[in-house]
């Protein structure tokens, strides 16, 4: 059976001309996928009974359900774990901007890029996420929240650019008119640094914002936090970065998650700053979230705000990531991770 949210327009078309409908036919079934966002054939009420019990017999839409959800009393903040139609997980995330709704998508079931400070391949690598099930998380938490999402940020679990087709066929299709129309201005693509797929990015033509996870200024420490600096060190992955914003006039930003004693010292931003050194770029700086298994400490108040004013000395553009939603931050993966091992959490709404 295909998955039959996971076909473009034309693709669509062509799957459809067996059944020889009429073209509207399309256009109809189309926004009923993408601009509507149905789970069901049986919500698509314009299509006969028998025209829906064909497309049930040749394709299938790939289920998404509210597992738990939590929703932070602070700042309403909503964080969501959806079951895939295999019964595997997968987290999101919805955040209230001053310009509007943000939602952080999942691109994998787990990840295979071990960060250690990372919640996310606790878990272990299952698979990716298809095209339909990246859009569905959009489309269910716009449907849950009655709102309307204008940004994505792709950030949840798993690395985006592993799952490099799917993550791009998703992307054509938000920004499809006939579907969500969400600009691709207005989507943040966050990577550990697969050298090569960034260069693919730049090629794309899509306008879309880079952001790379660095955490450490060199080498020595990046490949013993993250192990795909041992593939592609820091000077390879800042320099595929000043490529993509020359290319794409994108500006790019930098993920700097602060660990205590780790990669939080003056050195270490000493040493970041002249890496960045003429590049306009942007540092975000993260206090590291807890994640049980790892053991990390965040750094103090004082050492993130002494980091963040050594970069700004020196020239690089840097501010402290505002946290939302702390008091149900279950940090990247661990939703998925606590579902596996059978844990509850009494927090769940
Ligand atoms: N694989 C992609 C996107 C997913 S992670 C990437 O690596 O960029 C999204 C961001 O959260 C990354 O910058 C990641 O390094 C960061 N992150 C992961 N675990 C974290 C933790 N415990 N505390 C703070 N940031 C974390």
């Amino acid at each position: 059976m295909t998955d039959i949210k996971s076909l473009d327009f034309d693709e669509l078309n062509t799957a459809l001309s067996s059944l020889s409908l009429p073209s509207f036919r399309t256009k109809q079934i189309y926004s009923w996928l993408h601009e509507k966002g149905v789970e069901s054939f049986d919500e698509m009420t314009n299509l006969s009974k028998d025209l829906r019990e064909t497309l049930k017999a040749k394709f299938f839409i790939p289920t998404l359900i509210i597992e738990d959800k939590y929703v932070s009393k602070l700042d309403s903040t909503v964080k969501y774990l959806f079951r895939l139609y295999d019964g595997e997980y997968v987290e999101s995330v919805v955040m209230k901007y001053k310009y509007g709704y943000t939602i952080c998508v999942s691109s994998q079931v787990g990840c295979k890029m071990g960060c250690t400070f990372c919640a996310s391949t606790l878990a272990g690598f299952k698979r990716n996420l298809m095209p339909s099930e990246l859009e569905s998380q959009i489309h269910i938490a716009q449907r849950d929240l009655g709102i309307r999402i204008s940004h994505i940020v792709l950030m949840g679990i798993g690395e985006p650019l592993d799952n490099y087709e799917n993550v791009i066929k998703f992307l054509k299709t938000v920004n499809d008119d006939r579907g969500l129309n969400i600009s691709l201005r207005d989507v943040t693509l966050s990577t550990c640094g697969v050298v090569p797929k960034i260069y693919d990015l730049m090629n794309e033509g899509m306008p879309i914002t880079l952001t790379l996870s660095l955490h450490a200024p060199n080498d020595r420490l990046r490949s013993g936090m993250m192990p795909v600096n041992n593939k592609w060190g820091v000077d390879e992955a800042i320099k595929a970065c000043r490529a993509y914003a020359e290319k794409t006039g994108r500006r790019v930003s930098f993920e700097y998650t602060l660990i205590n004693g780790v990669n939080d010292t003056e050195s270490c931003a000493r040493e970041l700053a002249s890496k960045l050194k003429g590049f306009i770029c942007h540092v975000n700086l993260i206090p590291v979230n807890d994640v049980r298994e790892r053991g990390n400490v965040r750094s103090t108040e004082k050492n993130i705000k002494n980091f963040r004013d050594i970069l700004c000395s020196l020239g690089i553009n840097a501010t402290i990531r505002r946290t939302l939603g702390s008091d149900i931050n279950a940090s990247c993966g661990q939703l998925r991770r606590k579902k596996k091992d059978g844990d509850t959490d009494e927090n769940c709404c």
